[in-house]
Formats: C-alpha cells, sequence, structure tokens
C-alpha cells in the first residue's frame, strides 16, 4: 500500500471528536487533528489549537523571473519588510492559500493591485478537483499499447492509451470514473498517481498488452527499462520527403521504415520529382499512394515503431524488368535514424549486408540531429466551473461567462491556462509551468490545484464579486489570512507572463462577457 493510501486508512472522518483535537473543515473529511499533528492530506496541521496551512502562501515576484530566487520564509507574527526579491510586478498565487470549502464562504485572498493604472482583482483559492485528470505526452515510435488498452499502476486501471499523434503515444489518466466511481483501491492508486505526474515525480505505468512506462514531466520516457532519447523526424513518407535530395547520386534506394507510414524513395513523389530511377523493389504492405505503405509489420518495440527487427523482412522478392540488377545500392534506415543498414543485391537478386559506406553516413546523421529529444509532457485537466466559482462570486455562473468572455484570466499556480470552449471552466496546464510542489490532494479523493481568477475591479463588482473582502497585495503580505501560515516570495517561473493586461483592456473595450 502507498504511503498516501496508509494516511487514508488513518483518518477516518467518522472518527469520534477527542478533547484535545480540533476539526479541520477545507474538505468534506473534516479530520479531527491533535496539536502538533497534520491531517490526513498533510496540508493543515493543529499548531497550539489552531488550524494552520502548513506550507506557505507562495507570491511570484516578476522582477526576478529566475524561476527560485526565494527570499526566507515570514512567519504568522513576524514582520515582513514589505519587499521580495525585487519590487517587481507581484502576483500571489494560490500555492498555500486554503480553499473556499465550505463552498458558501469567499475564496481565502481576493487581492487587488493596480497595474499600469489598471485596477485588478486576483481571486486566489486552492481548488478541490473531483473531477480531474491528467494528458500525458509520450514521444515515441514505439507501440506501448492498443488505443483504449487501459493503464494501470500497481495493478488497479487508472486510465487508457487514447489516440497516437505525430511521433507521440498518448494517455488519458484519471478522471471522475477511476477516482470515484470505481473501487477504493482504484481512486488511491489513481489519485496517487495524478499528484505524483503532476508534481513532476516520476511514476510507472503498465498498459494492458503493451509496455511499461516511467513516465516523468520533463523528462525522457523509459520505456520497457530503456529510456528513449530521440523523438522521429517525422513518419517514414515524411522522412523521404525531407531527404531525398541528400542521397540522390549516393544510393539507388532508400526505405525508411516505418509502422505508420514505411517511405521508398524510387517510387515516392519527392523521388520521382528529382528523377529517380526505378528499382523493382517490393514492399510487404498495404499500398497507400506511390512509395508510401502501411501496415508493413505489426507495431512494436523495433525499426521505426514497428516489430521487426530485420528491415529486409518488409521486402519481397526484386523484379529485374523493373529495374532490380545485381549490384544495385540500398539503405535502410528508421524514422529516427538510431537504426540504419547498407545492402547490395547479389548475382540473385538478394539484398546483402555491407559495411555501412561513409558517403551516406552524413545523411543518416542528419536525420537523428533533426530529431528533438523525446520527453514526456504531463497536462492537468480540470473542471473548475462547480463550486468553487462560489468563492469568486455571489453569482457563480457570471464567472463562467466572464472566463469564457475574456475579461477573466485564469491561472494555475501562476502558469498560463488553456480554458475549452464550450460551456463550464474546463482548463489544461502544462504542470512544468506550474512552481514545483503546488499539487496536494484530500482522500475523498480528489487533487487539490492552485487557481487563480484575474480581473479588472470594475468587472468584479460588476459580477457579484465579495467587493468587501479584497485586500492590497502588501496587507497579504503583512498579515496573512485565516491559515496563519507564512508567506515566501520567489521570482515567477521564466514563460510565465502577467495575467495579460491587454487581454482585459481588449475584452472591456468589446465589451465582451458577463
Ligand atoms: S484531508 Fe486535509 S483538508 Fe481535508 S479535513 Fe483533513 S486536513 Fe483538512
Amino acid at each position: 500500500m502507498s504511503e498516501l493510501a496508509e494516511r487514508f486508512e488513518t483518518h477516518d472522518p467518522g472518527e469520534k471528536q477527542v478533547a484535545e483535537k480540533i476539526r479541520c473543515d477545507a474538505c468534506p473529511v473534516m479530520c479531527y487533528i491533535a496539536d502538533g499533528r497534520t491531517g490526513a492530506c498533510d496540508r493543515y496541521g493543529n499548531v497550539g489549537g489552531r488550524i494552520v496551512r502548513m506550507d506557505p502562501l507562495t507570491i511570484l515576484d516578476h522582477a526576478a523571473e529566475a524561476g527560485g530566487a526565494v527570499v526566507p520564509f515570514v512567519a504568522e507574527g513576524e514582520a515582513w519588510n514589505g519587499e521580495l526579491v525585487n519590487t517587481g510586478r507581484r502576483f500571489v498565487t494560490a500555492i498555500g492559500a486554503g480553499t473556499t470549502y465550505p463552498d458558501y464562504k469567499p475564496a481565502p485572498f481576493i487581492v487587488s493591485q493596480e497595474v499600469e493604472g489598471v485596477d485588478l482583482v486576483t481571486v486566489v483559492t486552492e481548488g478541490i478537483f473531483s473531477y480531474c485528470g491528467v494528458k500525458v505526452k509520450i514521444d515515441t515510435d514505439r507501440h506501448i499499447g492498443d488505443g483504449t488498452a487501459t493503464v494501470r499502476v500497481e495493478g488497479e486501471a487508472i486510465g487508457h492509451v487514447t489516440t497516437g499523434e505525430y511521433g507521440s503515444q498518448m494517455l488519458s489518466l484519471g478522471g471522475v470514473h477511476h477516482l470515484t466511481g470505481g473501487s477504493k483501491q482504484e481512486g488511491r492508486a489513481t489519485c496517487d498517481a495524478l499528484l505524483n505526474l503532476c508534481n513532476r515525480k516520476p511514476v510507472e505505468l503498465t498498459i494492458d498488452g503493451g509496455a511499461t512506462v516511467i513516465v516523468e514531466a520533463g523528462k525522457a520516457p523509459v520505456i520497457d527499462g530503456k529510456v528513449e532519447h530521440r523523438m522521429r523526424v517525422g513518419c517514414g513518407s515524411a522522412t523521404i520527403g525531407m531527404f531525398a535530395t541528400q542521397w540522390r547520386g549516393l544510393v539507388d534506394e532508400v526505405v525508411v521504415v516505418d509502422d505508420h507510414i514505411t517511405g521508398v524513395v524510387s517510387e515516392h513523389q519527392a523521388g520521382k520529382v528529382l528523377g529517380w530511377q526505378d528499382t523493382g523493389i517490393k514492399i510487404i504492405g498495404r499500398r497507400s499512394t506511390p512509395g508510401r505503405y502501411f501496415k508493413v509489420s505489426e507495431p512494436g518495440l523495433g525499426w521505426g515503431g514497428t516489430s521487426i527487427s530485420d528491415p529486409l523482412s518488409i521486402l519481397g522478392d526484386w523484379n529485374a524488368k523493373k529495374g532490380a540488377r545485381p549490384g544495385l545500392s540500398l539503405l535502410m534506415v528508421s524514422t529516427t535514424g538510431e537504426q540504419f543498414a547498407y545492402y547490395e543485391l547479389d548475382d540473385d537478386l538478394k539484398p546483402v549486408e555491407k559495411p555501412f559506406p561513409e558517403r551516406l553516413q552524413k545523411s543518416v546523421g542528419l536525420i537523428e540531429d533533426n530529431c528533438e529529444p523525446a520527453l514526456c509532457t504531463v497536462l492537468f485537466i480540470g473542471g473548475a466551473g462547480g463550486s468553487l466559482r462560489a468563492g469568486v462570486t455571489e453569482n457563480p455562473v457570471n464567472l463562467t461567462r466572464s472566463v469564457q468572455g475574456l475579461r477573466t484570466y485564469v491561472t494555475v499556480g501562476g502558469a498560463p491556462v488553456y480554458v475549452w470552449p464550450g460551456g463550464g471552466i474546463t482548463l489544461m496546464v502544462d504542470v512544468t509551468r506550474v512552481p514545483e510542489g503546488a499539487f496536494g490532494y484530500v482522500p475523498t479523493p480528489a487533487l487539490v490545484a492552485p487557481i487563480e481568477f484575474t480581473l479588472r475591479r470594475d468587472d468584479y463588482v460588476r459580477l457579484g464579486g465579495y467587493e468587501a473582502e479584497i485586500r492590497s497585495v502588501e496587507d497579504i503580505l503583512a498579515k496573512g489570512g485565516e491559515y496563519l501560515n507564512p508567506r515566501r516570495g520567489t521570482g515567477a517561473p521564466v514563460n510565465n507572463p502577467w495575467p495579460p493586461l491587454a487581454q482585459l483592456r481588449r475584452a472591456a473595450a468589446n465589451g465582451a462577457g458577463g
């Protein structure tokens, strides 16, 4: 049982209250916490008889966009000198802010700040996401599992393989059905895996009928124990298109082996345009268009995401009437340039492997050089269209309309998000842009993610915001909030812009949204 799962067992919401314990009401679990101890999620503790958020409130300093220049913590009761590392524009994130739960109360921090003459408000809360998951992109040609195959952690189903994309395999993990719709163990395993993935820790995933993959956001995938170094340059057909001129005059035929589209230069349009001669080659596979073949093999961990280790296995007999002749030269290469071999036809028109010639080294090296590093990308996806909106405004649908109308800019820990079109506030964020350790969990089970809504103050008041709760950044730095935790400043991660004033100005001018 994981450390997370063990904690679930030890904090039963039905526990009887013991005199010295106090109740945390920051989520539906309602832990009773003894003095000096923390609750089930470790995010709140009993410090001297008061419920305290154990992590500091994180404030980003956009003048120190160094991604980690941290000033010392300022404990509750100590004086804050009013300055971070620099005196640039600050952004109060929801990391360490606490939640709006129960939902009738306003968000923990509603921050006002004047930026370039515009009064802005940022509403800050740690959202509890029962409806959430991650989309994982794994840069690899290798076949890691069939579409819809179940993905497991410690034997529990936590998601599935979804559509393969260009040079990448995709997973869809988590979601409310795995978190709450299966067994208790399934919910715990799913929550544990999502939390680790979002906090950029490695997680080992096994795919039914497929591979075992270690996924860590921003790092190379490890597939069946092997680190994937390169993302392919393109499909076999695209590789022919890109490099046909490099091979012209150096070799008679080139086959780029690919599980999806294997390319043959003499038949391909790129080769034809360059005046390539027919070679009488025969590919065993389903011909799509000239020089492009599907299904030359089963998918697997071999050349170009096929199951083959001997590339000759995809060739049929050579046809002398169509150009095959003794001595004809053949290059076979994979879509990453990692596998390559050179052959010449003998007197019986059988390809015989020969030492790889120096003249072709450069072109194979060029394929490798054009490959990007293989990475795992983890996008957190969550539905913020539920009750947390009540912590922002007394009329929740106004917030949804304002987000959809681009009058409200949404961030997660200060990182920009993509909000899906259509109803609700369904957002996605690249976890590597969110400050480390920003995600938490509660044992319901659900993930906790920081979320901030930034909009013009006049818009905020108009949509039914809690005007009386608005505080200045300086006041928050000096006094903190109801959860009594310290504040800390850190340089904003590079590439995370301050909420775009231009967008908020434009929206105001257009009168968009509600
Ligand atoms: S799980 Fe965490 S947030 Fe929920 S009641 Fe317990 S300590 Fe509080």
